[in-house]
This record gives C-alpha cells, structure tokens and sequence, in this order.
C-alpha cells in the first residue's frame, strides 16, 4: 500500500508538481485565448451590425437634434443608399428627415423621398407626395414630371394627359409628350378593336411623323399588310428588330426589293438572295454564311441619351425617362431555335 504514497522529498514528487504546473498553465493560456478570441468576434459583429441596421426612430430623432451628424449628412446617405438600390433605408431617412428636420430644406426631402417611393414601386404613396407637393407650389415643372410619369405607370392616361396643361404654360415642350400617352392609351384601351387601333395609329402617325418604333412594333404585329404600306424605307434601320421578327409568309417582296437595307436585312435571314454584301458587318456575315452556320441576329437597345443599355426594346428609357431615345445595337449570336429543331429531328 506503501508504494502508492510518494514523500514530498521524494525527487518524483517534484517532477510530478512541474508537470502539473506546466499542464494548468497550458490549460489557462488555452481558455484565455478561446476566450479572447470569442470577445473578439462578438465585438467585430457588434460593429459590423451597426452598418447594416438603421438607428431606430428614436436614435436618429436624437442623432439629428444633436447635430453629431448634420442634416446634409444623413440626406448624402439616403443618397447614396437610392444610388445602390436600397431604396427602403433611404425612405426611412427621408421620413424621419421629415418628421425631426429642419423646415428649410422640407420641400427638397419630400420631393426626394417622392422620387424614391416612384423608384421603389410605391406609386400610390409617390402620387400623394408629389400632390402635396403641388398643392403649395402648383408649377413646380419637376414634381408635375414624375407626377406624369405615376400617372403613365398607373395606365391612368387621361390624369396623365391633364398634366400636361400646367407643363405647357411653363413653356415646356409638351408635343412629344402628349403624342406618346395618346398612342399608349389607344394601345391599352379596352373599348377599341384591333382594326380601329390600327386605322387610329397610321393617322396618328400621318400626321406627327414621329414614334415610328411603338407605332410600327403594333402593326406589324396585328396587321403586317398595313405596315408594310404606311413604312418609310428611311426608318427601317431604326426598326431593324420588328422586320426582322416579321414572318416569312408576311413579306412584302415589292417594297423590300426596292430598298437597300431591306433587300440586306432578308437576305441576311435567308428568306431572299438580292444581296452578297452588306456595309452592316452583321449582315454581310450572314449573307456571306448563307445558313451554313447557326447564327443569327440578337439585338440590344440603348438609350442614345443616357447610354443606358437594355436587353429588351422600351418607348420611355427607365433611367432618364426620355421617350423615343431607344436605338437598336445588333449583333452576332447562336441561333437556339434552330439547333433545337435539329435536335428534334435528330430524335425522330
Ligand atoms: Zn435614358
């Protein structure tokens, strides 16, 4: 029983104490750094957090009475939160602005948080504001712009149009304007038949000379003959996406035949052969492929305003809502549908 026991002077006594000394300092550094290391984390997301939530109302009532950060400060960051798409952080501050502000600078905020609510989607509450708005300053030009704008969103056309009257006496070119909600509320009314549509486009295009692009997207849709006959040869470039998209079976050989750029665009697509060259690199490299490789034409469109570029074709840019800006860029791509109808063959 007696070897069990070992006596303090004993020199394995003092070895086992250093051992054990030794294994409690490595055991208390170790939990000091899980420890130190846990701190540190919590303290790194702490502040990160601070970044992604807004200081609540009550914050930032006192953040901007206490003039720790300035009016001019918070609307930069609602600024820049609108910039990159964070649209419901810069409404917050807008309307806290709104609330706890200075009255200076009231009418600038509520046209700022105006402007967001119509960029968010929030077309209703983006009315209301720009309506209060106009209520004291009647011809304020800016608010009656977007407030034009909700109304052409809305598909409320004729609110819409009486916008125009108060932009009109401010001397503001309204003629396009006016010609563009004309055309989209015969588009989307419901009373009107195809034929009538059609009938009312090519008068209104007879005697405005303008809009080609809405108005010949609908006709040769619904009545191929009709454009055809009402088209300027000089504006086919500019609707090189519609006629490219016109069926086989609905060309008018008489007229495409009598145009250049025409006479290019069919026999890039392969549906005549009255070109072997194009000054358009795309069609002369399709005319020159003659089918012997799927490609195909696929088109981009860009604002020639504000150099916004959109996959699909718009009347009104969506960035700098100019109408008619939209130009059509073509270019070069795999034709799909072809290789998938040869797949299915394949199959058969
Ligand atoms: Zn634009």
């Amino acid at each position: 029983m007696n070897t069990f026991f070992i006596e303090y002077r004993d020199p394995l006594f003092s070895i086992i104490i250093f051992f054990a000394i030794i294994f409690m300092i490595t055991f208390f550094s170790y939990w000091w750094s899980r420890y130190k290391h846990r701190e540190d984390s919590k303290y790194l997301d702490n502040f990160l957090k601070q970044f992604c939530t807004l200081p609540s109302k009550d914050e930032l009532k006192v953040l901007i009475s206490s003039g720790d950060l300035s009016e001019k400060s918070w609307l930069l960051l609602a600024s820049s939160y609108y910039k990159n798409g964070d649209y419901e952080k810069s409404i917050e501050i807008y309307n806290e602005i709104m609330i706890v502000g200075s009255s200076e600078n009231k009418r600038d905020t509520m046209f700022l948080l105006g402007k967001t609510y119509f960029k968010a989607g929030f077309l209703e509450r983006s009315k209301k504001v720009f309506l209060s708005i106009l209520k004291v300053n009647p011809r304020n030009p800016q608010a009656l712009n977007y407030l034009l704008l909700i109304y052409e969103c809305m598909r409320d056309y004729k609110s819409a149009l009486d916008v125009l009257e108060p932009l009109d006496e401010l001397n503001k070119s309204i003629e396009l304007e006016s010609t563009y909600l004309k055309i989209m509320a015969l588009l989307n009314s419901n009373k009107l038949k195809e034929d009538a549509k059609v009938q009312d486009l090519i008068n209104i295009y007879k005697e405005k000379r303008q809009l080609e692009y809405i108005i010949f997207e609908y006709l040769f849709r619904v009545n191929p003959k009709l454009g055809w006959e009402n088209l300027d040869s000089s504006k086919s470039k500019l609707l090189s996406d519609i006629l490219w998209k016109v069926e086989s079976k609905n060309l008018n050989l008489d007229i495409i035949s009598q145009d250049k750029y025409l006479c290019e665009l069919y026999s890039a697509r392969g549906d005549i052969k009255l070109a072997d060259s194009s000054s358009t690199f795309e069609f002369d490299v399709l005319i020159k492929l003659r089918g012997k490789a799927n490609a195909t034409l696929s088109f981009e469109y860009i604002c020639k305003s504000c150099n916004q570029v959109s996959p699909f074709a718009f009347n009104r840019c969506s960035s700098c809502h100019t109408i008619g800006s939209s130009q059509v860029e073509l270019s070069l791509s795999k034709d799909y549908y072809k290789s998938f109808e040869e797949e299915n063959n394949s199959f058969q």
